[in-house]
């Protein structure tokens, strides 16, 4: 066998890449070498450690890089975003005057190796430039011990989980012992099954892990019918259970490095309820640390308020005034004081600054008790929302659209005073209630305002390959959103009505890998759940803009919700239609005009653009303008998509398939991908 030549050579294509992983891995370091000597530069200077402009930039420069090289833009994006994230942590390290301090830290944290706890503390000092001897104890008491009697210099602890939120016992810690934070981390756990052969997961029968991780592993272990879950010590000690035991109806969740430190096959990764699991860990010392001001700064609290109405507000108030933004409030009881509640309280500043000086003093004037748990520099925030822009025109010579109006008719609104007349149909989604634009959040987006956002992808979605070509495709032009239909409102039952759920799996895999939010439709009441549970936005379709029981259902969950024109609806009764969503607390409703019934035959439907200058006027909702069904005709689309633009409008919505011809739906008004190019060029070219 050894001797067979596609061996030998296999065998040279292998160390030929080992010999590329050691360069790759050899240019990180020097990469990092180089961020050491910028951080000397700006040690000396008054320049910010995080300046976002310049990230993008470097991030818009490997992306085309990567494309121009055939490679995927997404995952050089992914790849550069941790590269920048652990440049950035090294040069607030250096200016936070750890890095080289001490040659070894000791660690100590809460169960054996392997476990989260431990790799995350590992993670935590390598991105501080730090040595550490990492000591694992059986309990919290031990931990806070060791670091109180100086057996350890740091304590390391998880204080909130993005599933199970937080963790009473590190809040109680912080309350009772005179500990300072002096850092935080924020890490991705990765909750892998395990046994000890390759067995389908119906023959487990028991799942052994800690009763944390099981927690945010419920649906998972709900879902095999003879498994039951077995809390245990911790992760770790759950792998090598089951590896001792040699019984392969067993099987436990934990990290793979556990998993493979015992031989254990992984049955499963991502087993958690969602798709991204986050703990935030504190490092505790037993003195606090003062930050450089340059650094972004968190610093946690706790106070116990007065006993007086409006107490707590006062104290919000306080940041507010002193313009802090407060990133956590956590209420615990307090210890002997029945239904009496302490607040602990993050806010992004630090302690060195006038303003969070001043603020603190006059916090301890309005509370009864008051005690500063630590300034740090800030790693687990919200990713930076952007308003969304379009790619700059490129050289590409396309008719540009007529000149539009000097500016939308937003602008003759006087933020207080109404325009129009109150409708008795809708208070909630009048300019005058609100009269600032509604600015949507959907990840790090922001839809409404002063953005422009494209929304892109085909009428349903089809197949695993038509998806996720366009949506790689799509994202490449400079879209923002992902969209494709599974459940399908189509004019006849014989028609494709769609993939469902497994278009839903299908159009969730391609928004990821394309590092795109996604939006579909709900038909029925019963889809809502399922659909927001994977999906950014919700659509509800022209046909059902006055379904109002499925409105109110819209209503109740925490999801945007795009809320497409009726095919025969007034404005009035378009803005009525969202009062129902808005009246059942979610406010999170964009606007989408895609043509009216008229008599005219030319076009699918009729594109009423000056709805967009009515509703600009009548409402603070953003609104999106769909060509694609507002014209019915792929030549059209573009021009009107341009015009949207001009008008006012905060963004469109486009549907795009690699082959419109074969599409299953929609296929005359699909824009293939030149079209599509065009489209985004000239959208560009659009100055509002
Ligand atoms: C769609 O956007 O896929 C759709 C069906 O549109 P409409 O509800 O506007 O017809
Ligand atoms: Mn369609």
């Amino acid at each position: 066998m050894n001797n067979d030549p596609a061996n030998a050579a296999l065998k040279e294509l292998r160390q030929r890449l080992n010999q590329v992983d050691e360069e790759i891995v050899r240019l990180l370091a020097k990469r990092l070498d180089t961020v050491g000597l910028i951080a000397k530069e700006k040690a000396g200077s008054t320049q910010a450690i995080r300046d976002p402009e310049r990230e993008r930039e470097v991030l818009a420069r490997v992306e085309t890089l990567a494309q121009s090289l055939g490679l995927s833009a997404p995952l050089a994006r992914k790849i550069f975003s941790e590269i920048i994230s652990y440049s950035v942590s090294r040069q607030v390290a250096s200016l936070a005057g750890i890095e080289g301090e001490r040659t070894e830290v000791a660690v100590a944290f809460q169960g054996s190796s392997l476990t989260y706890n431990n790799l995350a503390a590992e993670q935590y000092l390598a991105s501080q430039g730090l040595r550490g001897r990492f000591v694992g104890l059986p309990t919290l008491k031990q931990v806070i011990d060791s670091l109180a009697s100086g057996a350890a210099d740091l304590a390391f602890l998880p204080i909130e989980n993005t599933v199970a939120g937080s963790i009473n016992q590190v809040y109680d810690v912080l309350r009772e012992q005179d500990l300072h934070i002096v850092g935080e981390e924020s890490y991705r756990v990765e909750l892998c099954l395990a046994a000890t052969a390759d067995v389908p997961a119906s023959a487990l029968r028991r799942i052994l892990s800690h009763p944390l991780a099981l927690d945010q592993c419920s649906a998972f272990v709900a879902a095999l019918p003879q498994a039951h879950a077995v809390p245990f010590l911790d992760t770790r000690e759950a792998m090598r259970a089951v590896a001792e035991a040699r019984d392969p109806t067993l099987a436990a969740i934990g990290s793979p490095e556990a998993a493979a430190a015992h031989e254990l096959r992984i049955l499963s990764r991502n087993v958690g309820n969602q798709d991204e699991i986050l703990m935030r860990y504190v490092a505790l010392a037993r003195a606090p640390i003062s930050v450089d001001v340059r650094v972004p700064c968190k610093t946690s609290l706790i106070l116990s308020t007065r006993h007086e109405k409006g107490a707590l507000l006062r104290c919000l108030h306080v940041l507010a005034e002193y313009g802090l933004s407060m990133t956590k409030l956590e209420s615990r009881p307090r210890p002997n004081r029945p239904w009496e509640y302490m607040f602990f309280i993050d806010f992004e500043g630090n302690v060195a600054q006038e303003r969070a000086a001043l603020a603190l003093e006059a916090l301890r004037s309005e509370a009864l008790y008051l005690k500063i748990l630590g300034c740090y520099p800030a790693k687990a925030t919200p990713a930076e929302a952007q308003t969304t822009t379009l790619p700059e025109a490129s050289e590409v010579t396309i008719a540009p659209p007529e000149a539009p109006p000097a500016t939308p008719s937003a602008g003759r609104t006087v933020p207080g005073q109404p325009v129009v007349r109150a409708s008795k149909h809708y208070r909630l989604a009048d300019r005058a209630t609100h009269p600032e634009d509604t600015v949507i959040r959907v990840g790090s987006l922001l839809i409404g305002g002063t953005g422009f956002v494209v929304i892109a992808g085909p009428c349903s979605v089809e197949s695993e390959d038509q998806i996720n070509r366009t949506a790689l495709f799509v994202r490449e032009q400079g879209a923002h959103i992902l969209r494709g239909g599974v459940f399908k409102p189509r004019t006849g039952p014989y028609s494709f009505q769609g993939l469902g759920r497994d278009g839903l799996d299908l159009l969730a895999a391609a928004g990821k890998a394309a590092g795109l939010p996604i939006i579909t439709e709900v038909m029925t009441i019963d889809q809502v759940h399922p659909v927001a549970e994977k999906a950014d936005i919700l659509q509800i379709g022209a046909r059902n803009m006055q379904n109002f029981p499925l409105l109110s259902a819209v209503g109740k969950v925490d999801r945007p919700v795009l809320l497409k024109r009726g095919l025969s609806s007034t404005i009035e009764e378009w803005l009525a239609a969202a009062e129902y969503i808005l009246a059942q607390g979610n406010g999170q409703v964009i606007l989408c005009e895609r043509g009216i019934r008229t008599f005219e035959s030319a076009t699918r439907n009729t594109l009423d653009l000056s709805a967009v200058v009515v509703l600009r006027e009548r409402t603070h909702l953003p609104i999106v303008v769909d060509p694609s069904h507002g014209t019915g005709k792929r030549p059209y689309v573009a021009p009107m998509a341009w015009a949207a633009r001009a008008c006012g409008a905060h963004g469109v919505s486009i549907e795009v398939h690699p082959e419109p011809d074969k599409a299953l739906s929609d296929g005359d008004q699909s824009l293939d991908f030149p079209e599509f190019k065009a489209l985004m060029e000239g959208l560009s070219r659009v100055r509002v």
